[in-house]
């Protein structure tokens, strides 16, 4: 015949053992990538295709400005070469010169506007990739952690599922069928401890009778309030 006892160290495992399942249904959902480190990965990576889009935009208006250029070379040399005399003709020459030569002044401060944002990019991008890194090393220590612990758990947790076998095994079949009842209905918590004359589950003070039964721990008593299995600890 099992006792009190037995239903109140079982159901003590029993609790263990939902907790730990508890604590590891948490770390996998802590295991894997979090939000803050694919933000971080994503502002990297935002910054560095703002830098390389910079960085083309420059390199193309350096290409426009030396084709500008070699126009200009090639129109002055026209220019020069004394090949046209016509005046008329000559001042539109010059006009057209004078034309590209503006056309590149403007390209020319394309380029140091282009090369401010490159520099702004870069900066961005550094800053972006030193978060990104502290991110990194904070997250990978704390997965290795949430690893340690997810193995210790797992331990656990198979020492504490042998252990509920065992003490199950050793309760009667009626007690069993009791506790299993008690344990749907009420929260988990089929025994409740008196402590201070009082159920320590709900807290109700305990009649005379019924904390002398308790103690006397010959027959079974059950809370007249919450109903759980009165169990008195000795120790
Ligand atoms: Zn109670």
């Amino acid at each position: 015949m099992s006792t009190v006892a037995d239903l109140w160290n079982l159901q003590t495992t029993d609790l263990a053992v939902a907790a730990v399942k508890q604590r590891i249904g948490e770390i996998q959902d802590q295991l894997g990538e979090t939000a803050e480190l694919r933000e971080a990965r994503q502002e990297v990576a935002q910054s560095e295709s703002e830098l390389t889009a910079w960085r083309k935009k420059q390199q193309s208006l350096e290409n426009e400005v030396q084709d500008f250029s070699s126009r200009i070379e090639t129109a002055e040399r026209d220019l020069m070469s004394g090949r046209v005399r016509n005046p008329k003709e000559l001042e539109g020459m010059e006009a057209n010169v004078a034309a590209l030569k503006r056309r590149r002044s403007a390209l020319e401060d394309d380029i140091l506007e282009a090369m401010d944002q490159v520099e702004t990019c870069r900066e961005q991008l550094a800053l972006d990739s030193e978060l990104l890194a502290e991110i990194e090393t904070s997250w990978n220590g704390a997965q290795a952690d949430l690893t340690d612990e997810l193995t210790q758990k797992a331990g656990e947790l198979k020492q504490l599922a042998e252990q509920l076998n065992k003490q199950w095994a050793a309760i009667s079949p009626d007690d069993q069928a009791l506790y299993r009842q008690l344990r749907g209905q009420k929260g988990g918590r089929a025994v409740a401890v008196m402590q201070h004359n009082s159920c320590q589950a709900c807290g109700v003070s305990l009649a005379t009778g019924n904390v002398q039964q308790v103690r006397a721990r010959n027959e079974r008593v059950f809370c007249p309030t919450c109903g759980r299995l009165l169990h008195y600890q000795t120790h």
